[in-house]
C-alpha cells in the first residue's frame, strides 16, 4: 500500500472525502494572474477576449495563459509577488473551511493553473506558513527565462507548464487515479472552481462547486456537467457538512444555478 499512498498523497490519512480546489478566484476573491495581466501586462480587454476564445473552444487555455504571463515580463517576479500580497484577498469562508476540513480528515488538494511560488506566498500570508505548508499544491511553476538571468530581474522569468496538455495544467491527471479506485476504497471527490482553468477538472469529481456568476457556470450548463453554485466557502462548508453527515447525497446537492 505504501506505493499507492506515495502516488496518491491525499490517501495518506485514509479519508472518506477529498476536496480538490482551484486557487485563483476560488480560494482567493481575485484571480492573481488576471490581476497581474490587467495591471502589469496587456490589460483586461485582451485577457477577457482570450477567456472567451477558450470557452468557445477557439483557442487553448495554455496559449492564452502563456501570452498573459509573457505580457507581465517587465516586472521582476519578486515584485509581482509583492504587488499580489497587497491586492489579493482570501475568500471570506476559506479559513473556517480549512480548519473544519483538517479536523474532519477531509484533505484539501489545490489544483492550479497559476505558479506555485505565488500560491505558496499568498497562502502563507493568509493562513500562516506552517498551516499553508500542510496543503498539497499541484500547479504550474516558474523558471528563469534564460541562463544567467534571475527570475527577480526585468524579463527574467517565464511560466513553466505542469504538463503537455492544451490546458497547461490538465487538472484531471491528478484527480483521475482517485476516481478510478475500486468501490469501497474510493473516497467521495469534490471540486471547487470558477473559470476556464477548471474546464479540465469539471467532469471528474462527484460534486462540482462552481462560483456563482463566473465562466465555469456557463461551461457546466453548455456541457451538461452537474454542479452547484457557491458565493463563498461558507456555502461550500454548509453543503459539505451535510454530505459528510450523510444528510445529503452528492447527486441531490448538484442543483445547478440557483
Ligand atoms: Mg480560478
Amino acid at each position: 500500500m505504501g506505493s499507492t499512498t506515495a502516488a496518491l498523497p491525499a490517501l495518506a490519512t485514509k479519508p472518506k472525502f477529498i476536496f480538490f480546489t482551484d486557487f485563483d478566484g476560488t480560494i482567493t476573491q481575485q484571480d492573481s494572474n488576471d490581476y497581474l495581466t490587467d495591471n502589469l501586462g496587456y490589460g483586461g480587454e485582451r485577457r477577457r477576449q482570450g477567456n472567451q476564445d477558450v470557452l468557445a473552444e477557439r483557442r487553448d487555455f495554455r496559449d492564452t495563459f502563456q501570452e498573459m504571463m509573457d505580457s507581465v515580463q517587465g516586472t521582476p517576479f519578486d515584485q509581482c509577488i509583492k504587488v499580489l500580497l497587497q491586492h489579493i484577498t482570501l475568500d471570506a469562508g476559506f479559513l473556517a473551511f480549512f480548519h473544519w476540513a483538517r479536523e474532519n480528515n477531509v484533505p484539501i488538494v489545490v489544483l492550479s493553473g497559476g505558479m506555485e511560488p505565488i500560491i505558496r506566498a499568498l497562502l502563507a500570508h493568509f493562513l500562516g506558513k506552517e498551516e499553508a505548508d500542510t496543503l498539497q499544491i499541484v500547479s504550474n511553476n516558474v523558471a528563469q527565462r534564460s541562463p544567467g538571468k534571475s527570475i527577480n530581474e526585468e524579463g527574467g522569468w517565464k511560466i513553466v507548464f505542469h504538463d503537455d496538455s492544451g490546458f497547461g495544467h490538465d487538472k484531471s491527471i491528478e484527480i483521475r487515479p482517485y476516481a478510478n479506485l475500486p468501490e469501497g476504497e474510493r473516497p467521495v471527490l469534490f471540486y471547487a472552481g470558477d473559470g476556464v482553468s477548471d474546464l479540465s477538472a469539471a467532469k471528474e469529481t462527484d460534486l462540482l462547486f462552481a462560483k456563482a456568476g463566473r465562466d465555469l457556470v456557463t461551461y457546466c450548463e453548455q456541457q451538461n456537467v452537474p454542479f452547484t453554485t457557491f458565493e463563498s466557502f461558507d456555502d461550500i462548508l454548509a453543503t459539505v457538512k451535510y454530505i459528510v453527515a450523510g444528510k445529503l447525497s452528492v447527486k441531490d446537492a448538484a442543483t445547478g444555478r440557483k
